[in-house]
């Protein structure tokens, strides 16, 4: 079972900061911002480029849990960033769909 499956199933512990019925977002454990959580679908997704037409519904909900979340951390009035890396020249580290909600310090652009 992949890492992140382990902690939807609670295998292994994580500080959530919010759940619903199909997404799971919590803090990531090496914050590369003052906020930085991750929100990730329960159901296994490898990464974006895996999803299908039939995954919409699941997507829309990781992005509105993304804004709940920054809400809910303050970052509404100063912004965020949000960003999916996908693939070997992205950097992505763990093969389960994850969206990264960062914020807290002004960032630069483009990203390296
Ligand atoms: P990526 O490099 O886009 O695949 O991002 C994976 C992220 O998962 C990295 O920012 C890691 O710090 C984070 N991460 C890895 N293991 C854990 C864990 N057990 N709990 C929380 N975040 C994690």
């Amino acid at each position: 079972m992949c890492l992140f499956c382990k902690i939807v199933s609670r295998q292994i512990p994580s500080d959530i900061v919010l759940e619903t019925d199909d997404v799971l977002a919590f803090k990531d454990v090496k914050p590369m911002a003052p906020v930085h959580v991750l929100v990730i679908p329960k159901r296994h997704l490898g990464s974006l480029h895996d999803s299908v037409p039939g995954d919409a519904a699941l997507l829309g909900h990781m992005l509105i849990a993304a804004r709940e979340v920054a809400d809910k951390l303050g970052l509404g009035a100063s912004g965020y960033r949000v960003v999916f890396n996908i693939g070997q020249d992205a950097g992505q580290s763990v093969l389960h769909l994850h969206l990264h909600v960062l914020g807290g310090r002004a960032m630069a652009w483009p990203p390296g």
